[in-house]
C-alpha cells in the first residue's frame, strides 16, 4: 500500500508516524515496484516491531519481505540488553537457523550435463526429504546434547565432511552459548531421527550453474566462474527448532505479561534479554542453531558421496554457510560508538562487509558471501556484504526472492505435475514426493528474484557477484 509509505531515496521507504504514535522509525528497503506489491501486513508488522522496548535504530525490512508470524519475514531489528532490549521467538522464526550451505564444484556444466538425470535420481534417493521423513542417523539423548553443543564441528568429528569446512561456516560451525538443558524433551524427541534430513516445502537441494558474473574480483575470491556447477542446500533445525519456537512463545508471553511489557501484537511475545526467560530462550535458540549447522554439514557430506559416485573425480568445497533465522550478539557502530547489540534477522542474511574479523581470510577483501534463493524455476544469487550495509542495516541483506502469494493461492493457480513437466522442458529436473508442495512452490508464487537482488545492491545492502540457474532440484 504505497499510500502509507513515504519514499526517502530510490531504494528506501518509511511509514510516517500517525498523530500521537510512539515508536521508533521503520525503514523498508526495496524499489518502488517491489514495495507497491508488498503485502500490507509487512507495514503493520514492522511498525509494531518499532514499538518494542530497547530497540536501537530503526526496525527494518529487506527487499524480499513478506508477512510472517509477528515479525515480517525479511525483518531486521537490533536491541540493547542494557536498555531493556528484548528477544522474541517470532523475531527469530520457527525454523531457527534455517539457512543455505553453498558448495562449489570442480565441474563444468558442459561436462556434467549428460549425467543430470542420474544425479537427480541418486540425490533424491540419498537425501531424506519430505514431511516427517527420517534419516539413517538415530541419536541418543546424550548424542543429541553433543550436537546441540558442537554444531557442524560435532558432525565433522563424526566423519561428515572435513575440518576445512568449518572456517567457511558462520561461527566456525559452532555457536557458543548453547544450553541443551533449556530444550524440552519433546523438542529433542522430535529431532532424534531427523538429523541429516532436508524437511519439506521450501527446503531444497539444488544443483546450479553459474550463468553470469557481476563482480569479477569477488567471484575470484569466492572461487566462482561462468559455467561452473554449484550445489545449494536450504534447510534448518527441523523438528527441534520448531518445537523450541512453540515452547518459548508461551514462556516469553508469560514473561512479557509479568514484566508489564505492552505487546502491540500477541505474536510479538518477547522477554528482556536480561531476564531469566530471555536468557533461557537464547540458550535454547543457540542449541537449535547448532542443530541446523550440523544438519547442513551432514547433508553436504551425503551430497559429496553422491557426486563422487555418479561423477568420479568430482569435488565439492564449501563456499559458505549462512543462516537467515537468528538472533545474534554482535558489535555494531552506533553514533560513532561501538555497542553490543542483539540483532534479530528473520528471513534475512547476515552480510558483513570487507575486513570484518568474523570472515575467513580469503573473503576479507571482498566481504561475506550472501546467498539468495530465488525459486526452482528462475534462479538464485550470490552477493557480497558491503561497508554501507553495516551503516544501513546492521550488515543484513535479503535471503530469498520472498513469497509474492500465499501457498493456498499458489495451489489454486498451479498443478505440481504440469509445472514439473514444464520445467523439464526448460532443462530443470525436479524430484519431489509432494506434487502439492511443488505447486505451492511454483516460481510464479515468488517475487522476481532479479528485482530483489538488484534492489538489495542498489539499497547498498550487498552487491551482486553471480547469478545461478537451477539444473536439478530436490524439493522437500
Ligand atoms: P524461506 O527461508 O523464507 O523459507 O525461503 C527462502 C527463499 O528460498 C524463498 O524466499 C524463495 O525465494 C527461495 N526458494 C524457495 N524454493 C526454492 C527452490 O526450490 N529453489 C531456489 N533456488 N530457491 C527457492
Ligand atoms: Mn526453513
Ligand atoms: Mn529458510
Amino acid at each position: 500500500d504505497m499510500a502509507r509509505l513515504r519514499q526517502l531515496d530510490d531504494y528506501c521507504f518509511t511509514v510516517p508516524r500517525a498523530a500521537g504514535e510512539v515508536r521508533s522509525e521503520v525503514l523498508l528497503y526495496g524499489s518502488a515496484p517491489l514495495l507497491r506489491t508488498m503485502d500490507d501486513m509487512v507495514l503493520t508488522q514492522i511498525t509494531n516491531v518499532a514499538k518494542l522496548p530497547g530497540l536501537v535504530g530503526p526496525a527494518m525490512t529487506m527487499p524480499d519481505a513478506h508477512w510472517g508470524y509477528g515479525f515480517p519475514i525479511g525483518g531486521v531489528a537490533a536491541f540493547d540488553p542494557d536498555l531493556g532490549g528484548i528477544v522474541s521467538a517470532g523475531g527469530v522464526g520457527f525454523d531457527i537457523s534455517c539457512g543455505i550451505r553453498c558448495l562449489r564444484s570442480n565441474l563444468e556444466l558442459k561436462d556434467a550435463a549428460a549425467q543430470f538425470p542420474q544425479l537427480a535420481d541418486a540425490l533424491f534417493q540419498a537425501i531424506p526429504a519430505g514431511v516427517g521423513e527420517e534419516g539413517a542417523l538415530k541419536l541418543s539423548s546424550h548424542e543429541l546434547d553433543q550436537v546441540m553443543l558442537g554444531g557442524a564441528e560435532w558432525a565433522v568429528h563424526q566423519g561428515y565432511g572435513s575440518e576445512s569446512d568449518l572456517a567457511l561456516i558462520e561461527e566456525h560451525g559452532k555457536m557458543r552459548g548453547a544450553v541443551p538443558g533449556n530444550v524440552s524433551e519433546l523438542a529433542k524427541k522430535r529431532q532424534r531421527g531427523e538429523m541429516g534430513t532436508l524437511g519439506s516445502g521450501n527446503h531444497y537441494l539444488e544443483v546450479q550453474v553459474v550463468e553470469k558474473i557481476f563482480d569479477t574480483q569477488a567471484a575470484r575470491a569466492f572461487g566462482l566462474h561462468e559455467g561452473q556447477l554449484l550445489v545449494s542446500i536450504h534447510c534448518g533445525s527441523r523438528g527441534l527448532g520448531h518445537q523450541i519456537g512453540t515452547d518459548y512463545l508461551v514462556s516469553l508471553a508469560k514473561a512479557a505479561s509479568r514484566l508489564g511489557i505492552v505487546l502491540p501484537d500477541r505474536e510479538l511475545a518477547c522477554a528482556p534479554i536480561n531476564s531469566p526467560e530471555g536468557q533461557e530462550y537464547l540458550g535454547a535458540m543457540n542449541a537449535a542453531i547448532n542443530v541446523a549447522l550440523a544438519n547442513r554439514q551432514i547433508l553436504a557430506h551425503l551430497t559429496r558421496a553422491v557426486f563422487a559416485r555418479v561423477i568420479p573425480g568430482s569435488h565439492l568445497a564449501t563456499l559458505y554457510d549462512v543462516s537467515h533465522n537468528t538472533c545474534k550478539l554482535e558489535k555494531h557502530r552506533v553514533d560513532g560508538k561501538d555497542r553490543m547489540l542483539y540483532v534479530h534477522r528473520k528471513g534475512a542474511t547476515r552480510a558483513f562487509g570487507p575486513n570484518h574479523p568474523a570472515l575467513p581470510a580469503e573473503y576479507q577483501a571482498v566481504g561475506q558471501p550472501v546467498i539468495i534463493g530465488g525459486s526452482m524455476g528462475t534462479g538464485s544469487y550470490v552477493l557480497a556484504g558491503t561497508a554501507e550495509g553495516e551503516r544501513r542495516a546492521w550488515s543484513s541483506a535479503s535471503h530469498g526472492a520472498g513469497r509474492a502469494m500465499s501457498r493456498n493461492a499458489a495451489l489454486k493457480k498451479w498443478r505440481g505435475r504440469e509445472l514439473i513437466e514444464q520445467l523439464k522442458g526448460q532443462g530443470i529436473l525436479i524430484r519431489t514426493k509432494s506434487m502439492r508442495g511443488a505447486a505451492e512452490e511454483a516460481p510464479g508464487a515468488y517475487k522476481d528474484v532479479d528485482l530483489v537482488a538488484e534492489a538489495t545492491e542498489k539499497a547498498g545492502l550487498a552487491r551482486r557477484v553471480a547469478f545461478l540457474r537451477p539444473k536439478v532440484c530436490i524439493k522437500g
